[in-house]
C-alpha cells in the first residue's frame, strides 16, 4: 500500500525487498521486474481459512477479492512508479507482499513537489479505477443498486479501489498521504523537522488503530498498528541519514593527507603502511590519473592468501568513483555499492586531494 525509496543503502536486512527464497520473480511489466513475496501466500491461506469456516462456499468468491486487491496494489505501484519515470527516476522493481505493494526507485525522489506528485500517483490511480467501475454501475444500473453477480462484483471492485486510494491518502507514513505532507511540511519553516514531524503523526496514527483494534477486535488493524509504527520511524531515520549526507561536502568528510601508490607497488608495501596509519584504502595511479582503487578488504584477503610479494593492480578495483571537493556525499546514494565498500578519491585540479572511506561515512551516518 505504500511505496518506498531507494534506501537500499541502509537497509540491506529489509526482508521484503531483498532477492531471497522468498521473493518469486513473475516477469516484467513495461521494462520493470514484478515480484511476489511469498507471504502473500500465508496470507491468502489464512483469509481463505477464516472465510471458508464462516461462509463454507464463499471460498471462490474470496479467492477471486483477494486476486483483485493485489491487482490493484499492482496498478498502484505501477502509478508510482510511471509518475518517478516521468522525473528521470528509473523503478528497480515492484514487489507486492501481504501488507501491500513497494516499488523501488533507483534514486530518491528528491524534489517537494516531484515526491508530492510521486506520491499522490498511486491513490490516483485506484480512485480514478472506483470512478470508472462506479461510472458502469451507474449506467447499467441507475438506481446505484447491482442487480446481477457480475453488476455486484464490479461494485465490490470500485468499492475496494475507492478503500484503497482513500486509505492511502491518510496523512501519516508510511502512507502515501504521510509522504505529501512530509513534502508539504519540507516547504515551510518546519523544513529541518519535517520528517520527524510527520513520523510522529503517522506514529500517533498508528497507535489510534492499535487502540481500534483493540477496541473492535478487528484483526487487520492490530497487524497493521505495529507495521505503520514501526515503518514510520524507519522513514524518519533513513530521512535523517539522508540529510545529513546531503548537508556534508567531500572535502569535510575527506581524509587528507593521503597517499597513493602506483600499479606496480606490492601488497606487502601498503599493508605495511596501513598497519601504521589511519589510511586503510588506496587510491591507486598511473602518471597523473587515478586508475583504480584497492580497499583494505581485498589487502587482507590477499595477504591470507599469500600474496604480499604481488603487485597492487592484481587486485585493485577498476571501477572507480571519483568526487569533487564540492561534491555533496548524498550522491553516493545513487550508488549501488553498499557503503562499507565504497572508496572514493577526491580530485581536485587533476590532483588526488582526499579519500572519502567507509570509516568518514559511518561517522556522518552516525549511530
Ligand atoms: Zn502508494
Amino acid at each position: 500500500m505504500s511505496e518506498d525509496q531507494n534506501h537500499d543503502l541502509f537497509e540491506e536486512d529489509e526482508a521484503p525487498q531483498r532477492k531471497s527464497m522468498w521473493i518469486m520473480e513473475l516477469g516484467e511489466v513495461f521494462g520493470i521486474p514484478v515480484r511476489l513475496h511469498l507471504s502473500i501466500f500465508l496470507l491468502f491461506g489464512y483469509v481463505l481459512f477464516a472465510s471458508s469456516s464462516r461462509m463454507p462456499d464463499s471460498s471462490g468468491r474470496v479467492a477471486l477479492m483477494l486476486l483483485a486487491i493485489f491487482v490493484a496494489v499492482f496498478l498502484h505501484e505501477l502509478g508510482h512508479s510511471f509518475a518517478a519515470r516521468a522525473f528521470r527516476i528509473q523503478v528497480k522493481d515492484i514487489t507486492i507482499w501481504a501488507l501491500g505493494g513497494i516499488a523501488r526507485m533507483e534514486r530518491v525522489v528528491r524534489p517537494p513537489h516531484q515526491h508530492i506528485i510521486v506520491s499522490l500517483a498511486g491513490p490516483a490511480v485506484n480512485i480514478t479505477l472506483a470512478m470508472l467501475l462506479g461510472t458502469y454501475i451507474v449506467v447499467v444500473s441507475p438506481d446505484m443498486a447491482p442487480h446481477t453477480s457480475f453488476q455486484q462484483l464490479v461494485f465490490e471492485l470500485a468499492q475496494m479501489n475507492l478503500i484503497l486510494g482513500l486509505f492511502n491518502l491518510i496523512p501519516a507514513l508510511p502512507m502515501d498521504g504521510g509522504r505529501v505532507l512530509k513534502s508539504l511540511l519540507s516547504m515551510t519553516s518546519l523544513r529541518d523537522r519535517s520528517s520527524k514531524v510527520a513520523a510522529r503523526i503517522g506514529q500517533g496514527f498508528a497507535i489510534a488503530m492499535g487502540i481500534l483494534g483493540l477496541i473492535t477486535g478487528y484483526f487487520w488493524l492490530l497487524i497493521l498498528a505495529p507495521f505503520f509504527f514501526l515503518s514510520a520511524e524507519r522513514e524518519w531515520q533513513v530521512d535523517n541519514i539522508l540529510s545529513r549526507f546531503a548537508g556534508t561536502k567531500a572535502w569535510q568528510a575527506m581524509l587528507k593527507p593521503v597517499a597513493t601508490a602506483g600499479r606496480m607497488t606490492s601488497i606487502g608495501s601498503l599493508v605495511k603502511y596501513a598497519s601504521g596509519n589511519k589510511q586503510q584504502d588506496f587510491p591507486i595511479m598511473e602518471g597523473e590519473s587515478v586508475v583504480g582503487v584497492v580497499t583494505r578488504w581485498s589487502l587482507m584477503d590477499a595477504m591470507e592468501h599469500g600474496h604480499q610479494d604481488d603487485p597492487v593492480f592484481t587486485i585493485m578495483d577498476h571501477e572507480v568513483h571519483t568526487l569533487s571537493p564540492f561534491d555533496s556525499l548524498d550522491k553516493l546514494l545513487q550508488t549501488s555499492l553498499p557503503i562499507d565498500r565504497l572508496v572514493l578519491p577526491v580530485v581536485h585540479k587533476m590532483r588526488v586531494v582526499g579519500l572519502v572511506t567507509p570509516d568518514q561515512l559511518q561517522e556522518i551516518r552516525g549511530s
